[in-house]
C-alpha cells in the first residue's frame, strides 16, 4: 500500500496523499466530522463535510481504533483553526476517497491518555493497545535508536556482535536463576543466562578481543520499578585493556551515542568517585548529581564509582562478591586474594557507571588467571570440587593463553528511563511483566499437562 507517513503532509501543502492509520478521535460538529487520524508518525485532521458527499456517510459510521484508509489533498488551515500543539496543526485534509480497512470494538482502557493513570494490570493485559500510546512509541524509539547508535559506534570500533546461548549453565550475577528442565537428560536442568559474563570472557580466550551483544537476561529476583525477570544489556568485552582505558572508551561510546541523539550531559569527561568517597557524600553508590534545573532540562548527569570492595559477608557469614566474582582484584590486592589475606580490604577493579540516580551500567577488569579465579571461590568458602564443578571449564580455559581483558554491560532499560524521563522499566520494555511477576497479554506463569510434566520427568507436589 503506497502511504505518507502522517505528519509530513506538513510539507505537502496542495498535494494529493494517500493516508493510513488508525481512528484517533472523531468529532462531530453536525454538519461537519472532524477525524483525528493518526500512524506510528503523529497525526492530522482529515475534515468530512457536505462538500465530500457519499464519504461523509461512511465517516459519520466511523467511531476510536477503526483503521481507515483516506486518499485526499492537503490543505492549509484557515489562520483561526491552526492548532499550535500538534505537528500537522497548520494543515488538514480534504479527503477524496475514503475506505473502512477494519473496525475496532471499543477499547477496554482509554487511549488518548498518557495512561500512567491507569491500573498496571488492564494495561498489561491489553498491551497491545497501550503501545498504541504516543508516549510508549516515544520511549520505544528511543530505545530502537539507542541501540542502533550503540551498533554504529561499536561497529566503528571494530567490534563484533555475536550470540551467546540461552540455554546455559548458571552464570552468577547475585540473583536465582531461571531454570529449564531438560527432556533428554531426566533429572538435569538447563539455567537462562544472569548474564553473557562467562562466554563473553570465552570469546576472548578464543582470541575475538573486541565482543558486543544486545544480551537478553534473565534473573529470578524480587521486582521493582527499575528490575524485571528480564532486561536486555550492551554487553561488551575487549581484551588487553586496562581499567582507565575501558572506562575511556565507554565513556566515549555513551557520549557519542546521547549526545548523538540530542541530550546534554551535565559534565565531560564524567566525575569519578570511589565508593568510599560516593558513601561518604551520598550515603549510597548511586546518585544524582542533577540541581531542580537540570531536571527541568532533561540533563543527564553522569558519574564512574570505582574502588569497590571485592567481597562482603553474606547473611549466613561466609564472604561473598559484591559485584562479580570474575573481577580482577586491583594490581595492588592481588597478593591478598590469591592469599586470601586482609579480605574485607580487597578493592575490585569494578566501575559502575551512575546516571541520574540510576546504576546504568557495569563491568571490571576480569582475572585471566585461573589460580585468581579460584582464589575468589576459595574465599567465600568454596571446595575445591565445587569450583571445579562450576568453573572448572573457565579455570581450564584460562589455562590455554587467556588475554587480559575487561568489560561492561550497559542495562538498556535503565538508560532509556534516564533519556525518557520515565521512573518505572514497564514504560520502556514492549511486553514487560506485571508487579506479581506474570507476563503481559499471554497467561504465563502457568501450569503444564500431565503428557508434559511426564516427557519432561517432572512431579508436582503442592
Ligand atoms: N556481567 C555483568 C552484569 O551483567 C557486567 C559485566 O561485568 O560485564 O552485570
Amino acid at each position: 500500500m503506497e502511504r505518507t507517513p502522517i505528519t509530513e503532509t506538513k510539507n505537502l501543502i496542495g498535494k494529493e496523499v494517500n493516508l493510513a492509520g488508525w481512528v484517533h478521535v472523531r468529532r462531530d460538529h453536525g454538519k461537519i466530522i472532524f477525524i483525528d487520524l493518526r500512524d506510528r508518525s503523529g497525526l492530522a485532521q482529515v475534515v468530512f463535510g457536505p462538500w465530500t458527499k457519499d464519504l461523509y456517510e461512511t465517516a459519520n459510521q466511523l467511531r476510536s481504533e477503526w483503521v481507515i484508509r483516506v486518499r485526499g489533498t492537503v490543505k492549509e488551515r484557515p489562520e483561526k483553526m491552526i492548532n499550535a500543539e500538534i505537528e500537522t496543526g497548520r494543515v488538514e485534509i480534504e479527503p477524496l476517497e475514503l475506505e473502512i480497512l477494519n473496525k475496532s470494538e471499543t477499547p477496554p482502557l482509554p487511549l488518548d491518555t498518557d495512561g500512567a493513570d491507569i491500573d498496571e494490570e488492564s494495561r498489561l493485559k491489553y498491551r497491545y493497545l497501550d503501545l498504541r500510546r504516543p508516549r510508549l512509541q516515544k520511549n520505544l524509539r528511543l530505545r530502537s535508536e539507542f541501540i542502533d547508535r550503540v551498533r554504529q559506534f561499536l561497529f566503528k570500533k571494530g567490534f563484533l556482535e555475536v550470540e551467546t546461548p540461552i540455554l546455559s549453565a548458571p552464570t552468577p550475577e547475585g540473583s536465582r536463576d531461571f531454570v529449564v528442565p531438560s527432556r533428554l537428560n531426566p533429572g538435569k536442568f538447563f539455567a537462562l543466562p544472569q548474564s553473557p559474563q562467562q562466554y563473553k570472557q570465552l570469546l576472548m580466550v578464543a582470541g575475538l578481543e573486541k565482543y558486543f551483544q544486545v544480551a537478553r537476561c534473565f534473573r529470578d529476583e524480587d521486582l521493582r520499578a527499575d528490575r524485571g525477570f528480564e532486561h536486555s544489556q550492551i554487553d561488551m568485552e575487549v581484551s588487553f585493556i586496562d581499567q582507565e582505558e575501558f572506562m575511556k572508551l565507554d565513556e566515549e561510546m555513551i557520549t557519542v551515542v546521547v549526545e548523538g541523539m540530542g541530550y546534554k550531559i551535565k559534565q565531560k569527561p564524567f566525575p569519578v568517585f570511589t565508593y568510599k568517597e560516593a558513601i561518604e557524600k551520598f550515603g549510597a553508590d548511586k546518585f544524582d548529581l542533577r540541581t531542580e534545573e537540570d531536571k527541568n532540562n532533561g540533563v543527564l548527569a553522569y558519574a564512574w564509582v570505582k574502588d569497590f570492595p571485592f567481597f562482603e559477608k553474606s547473611d549466613d557469614g561466609e564472604w561473598t562478591f559484591t559485584h562479580n566474582p570474575f573481577s580482577h582484584a586491583k594490581p595492588e590486592h592481588v597478593d591478598w586474594l590469591l592469599s586470601g589475606e586482609h579480605v574485607d580490604e580487597i578493592l575490585t577493579t569494578q566501575y559502575d557507571l551512575v546516571c541520574n540516580g540510576f546504576e546504568v551500567g557495569g563491568g571490571s577488569i576480569r582475572a585471566h588467571k585461573p589460580e585468581m579465579l579460584k582464589a575468589v571461590f576459595k574465599i567465600m568458602g568454596y571446595g575445591d570440587k565445587e569450583i571445579d564443578a562450576q568453573f572448572g571449564h573457565m579455570l581450564e580455559a584460562f589455562k590455554y593463553g587467556a588475554p587480559p581483558h575487561g568489560g561492561i554491560a550497559h542495562g538498556i532499560e535503565r538508560n532509556i528511563m534516564t533519556l525518557a524521563g520515565e521512573n518505572y522499566l514497564r514504560e520502556v520494555q514492549a511486553f514487560p511483566q506485571t508487579s506479581s511477576g506474570r507476563t503481559s497479554v499471554m497467561d504465563a506463569p502457568n501450569e503444564l499437562d500431565k503428557k508434559q510434566l511426564k516427557e519432561l520427568h517432572l512431579k508436582i507436589e503442592k
